[in-house]
């Protein structure tokens, strides 16, 4: 049975005892969070926590500073609890609970991490100053969308990311002013959804800026993978001539080595990647093999430093986030 704790209220106290001017905060105690010597209600969505103020204090200096200030006369007490409505999403505020109480016990530590708990760090992290919060979730989300070639390179990540989180994660990048974030992002949507995924209807959702910049930075980043693709197979002779020194083994294999580099493939219309180098499945000479993987660093390299650019998110250098943590 659902019954809020406003509603037992009103039905046990009489109108002319309840002014009908007062705003009631309505809720369903929590399952997991109602702690019987909790001293604070704390009310997201439709669900009341009782949880313990001194907690919230030590992690939040929001809390903290909050707590301090004398009760005010329109404060609203269940017992001798005051109930505080957080207009927060219930589901974050579980998880950030769930991290104080249980330590993280929802997900242990080398298993995937579900990526709406890195959210629900970033976005209460941030709003209520949580600092080890904050810094948890930016390290997470900077380790899965790094904003240095070197990082993205070896880059690994426990988050778990499918078709759908990656659009929560632009989304969140852009109301958290997450700019740094922002060219790996976009670049990881287009490589999975390409353009069908950026019209799909089910994007409804996407923050239209991000569509917007994704389907310039999407053709823009093709234009460029071409360029590069043509001038570089145009000098190809050229280079090897310079560079072989087996050119019986080497000639009949150049074309298809360089083809095989992957930088510019496309496949069912979705844009290249940038690929990790391996290793060339061609006979070719140590000096060629070389210059194969001199042109490829060259290629990521700049492609890597134009990202944001393609995106009409202007340099590396400009591209600051919003949450600073050491
Ligand atoms: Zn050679």
């Amino acid at each position: 049975m659902v019954s809020t704790r406003a509603a037992k209220r009103s039905r046990t106290e009489s109108e002319d005892a309840e002014p009908e001017n007062t705003t009631r905060v309505a809720y369903t105690p929590s399952t997991d969070f109602w702690f019987e010597d909790g001293n604070i209600i704390i009310v997201a969505g439709n669900t009341g926590y009782r949880v313990h103020s001194s907690m919230l204090a030590r992690h939040s200096s929001v809390f903290r500073d909050m707590l301090k200030l004398p009760p005010s006369d329109d404060e609203e007490l269940e017992g001798n609890c005051p109930v505080v409505p957080l207009f927060d999403n219930a589901g974050d505020l579980e998880r950030i609970l769930s991290v104080f109480y249980d330590n993280i016990k929802d997900y242990d530590r080398n298993a995937p991490i579900p990526f709406a708990y890195i959210a629900a760090m970033l976005r209460l992290g941030k709003k209520y100053e949580i600092d080890h919060l904050l810094k948890e979730g930016m390290k997470h989300i900077r380790a899965m969308y790094p904003s240095s070639l070197s990082l993205w390179k070896s880059s690994s990540t426990r988050i778990q990311i499918d078709n759908q989180t990656i659009v929560q994660a632009i989304n969140l990048a852009h109301e958290l002013q997450l700019c740094r974030t922002l060219p790996t992002m976009y670049l990881s949507f287009i490589r999975r959804r390409g353009l069908a995924g950026l019209l799909a209807p089910h994007n409804e959702l996407l923050n239209p800026v991000a569509v917007r910049r994704m389907m310039i930075g999407r053709e823009k980043l093709i234009l460029l993978l071409h360029k590069e693709h043509r001038s570089l197979k145009e000098r190809l002779s050229v280079i090897m001539i310079n560079v072989c020194t087996n050119l019986a083994k080497c000639m009949n294999h150049h074309v298809v080595a360089f083809e095989s580099l992957g930088l510019w493939t496309t496949d069912a219309g979705r844009t290249t990647y940038l690929k990790r180098w391996a290793n060339l499945n061609q006979p070719l000479c140590a000096s060629c093999i070389k210059e194969f993987r001199t042109m490829f660093d060259g290629v990521r390299e700049k492609v890597w430093k134009e990202l944001p650019q393609l995106f009409t998110l202007g340099t590396w250098e400009d591209l600051r986030d919003d949450i600073e943590v050491a």
